[in-house]
């Protein structure tokens, strides 16, 4: 991929893995996509990580500046429930604190005096990686991009 212009290196380790009279190639540690794999444009699966992720694990009932919360702690919430013949679609499905989601019951936001902090769209793309390593596991040089990166959730 660094050879067909794909993948720029953006650090690499010290080990070489090609030399040559005119060339020496070092083992990249990070590369960085230079262009949208190419393929059929690939819609966001909709799933509990990838909405908590489109909230950005952050109750969305509970008051603004409300910290992220561990997936443990957040459960999905149908904004008009189903027994309102509520869907289960992006558009109905938001990420609340267990607290929230049981003072709201059976209620939309409005009979519950509830405020929703934004309203939920189905995204177009995720900003963020949604996989999760063991941090142990990390080879050094991934650490702080898989950081800036925002993919590590907090307290899990
Ligand atoms: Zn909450």
């Amino acid at each position: 991929m660094v050879f067909d212009g794909k993948v720029e290196v953006v650090t690499e380790y010290d080990e070489e893995v090609y030399r040559s009279v005119t060339i020496t190639i070092k083992m990249p540690s990070v590369v960085r996509l230079l262009h949208r794999v190419r393929g059929k444009k690939q819609a966001v699966k909709f799933s509990r990580i990838n909405v908590a992720t489109r909230d950005n694990f952050v109750c969305q009932y509970c008051p603004a500046g409300s910290p992220k919360l561990p997936l443990s702690k957040l459960t999905y919430d149908h904004v008009v429930p189903r027994s309102h013949n509520g869907k289960t679609t992006w558009e109905n499905i938001v990420m609340a604190c267990y607290s929230c989601n049981e003072k709201k019951a059976n209620r939309t936001p409005a009979q519950a005096k509830m405020v929703l902090r934004k309203t939920p769209v189905k995204p177009a793309y995720l900003p963020v990686v949604t996989m999760r390593f063991d941090m142990k596991s990390i080879p050094d040089a991934w650490v702080s991009f898989i950081y800036w990166n925002g993919a590590l959730e907090e307290g899990a």
